[in-house]
């Protein structure tokens, strides 16, 4: 389950690099291009899902949040804390069509602050 003009896809297949936090056969984890907070990873099915409203079966669901502990261990941000974000569609701002989800953390953030920018 590929789609050949989705960049989330083409870094999936190696085709466009990235530095990976975490991986195992359902997800994987690379760190932001452009990182809002000192830590930010993106965390993608390995199958292409639109966003998180897409039809996703749920073990691939399960996959992709059980992954979120293991990519807070690895940064060390488990205990520190860290904030859980996935954009879906134009009123959050997703701009990958690929559905991720964001694991932001290494500094305080706002309240209760909706915002990426921290
Ligand atoms: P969205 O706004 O869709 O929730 O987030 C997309 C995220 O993907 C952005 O934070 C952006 O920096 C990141 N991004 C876009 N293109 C690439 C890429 O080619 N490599 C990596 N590592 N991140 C990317
Ligand atoms: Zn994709």
């Amino acid at each position: 389950m590929k789609d050949n003009d989705c960049i989330f896809c083409k870094i999936v297949d190696g085709e466009i690099p990235s530095t990976v936090v975490y991986e195992n056969d359902h997800v994987l984890a690379f760190e932001d291009l452009n990182p809002m907070m000192p830590t930010h990873v993106l965390i993608i099915p390995k199958n292409h899902y639109k966003n998180i409203i897409d039809d996703i079966p749920a073990d691939e669901m399960a996959n992709l949040m059980a992954a979120i502990k293991d990519v807070a261990r690895i940064k060390g941000i488990d205990e520190s804390g860290f904030r859980v974000i996935i954009n879906t569609n134009d009123d959050a701002c997703q701009t990958v069509h690929h559905v991720h989800v964001h694991v932001l953390g290494g500094a305080k953030m706002n309240e209760g602050n909706p915002s990426l920018d921290a």
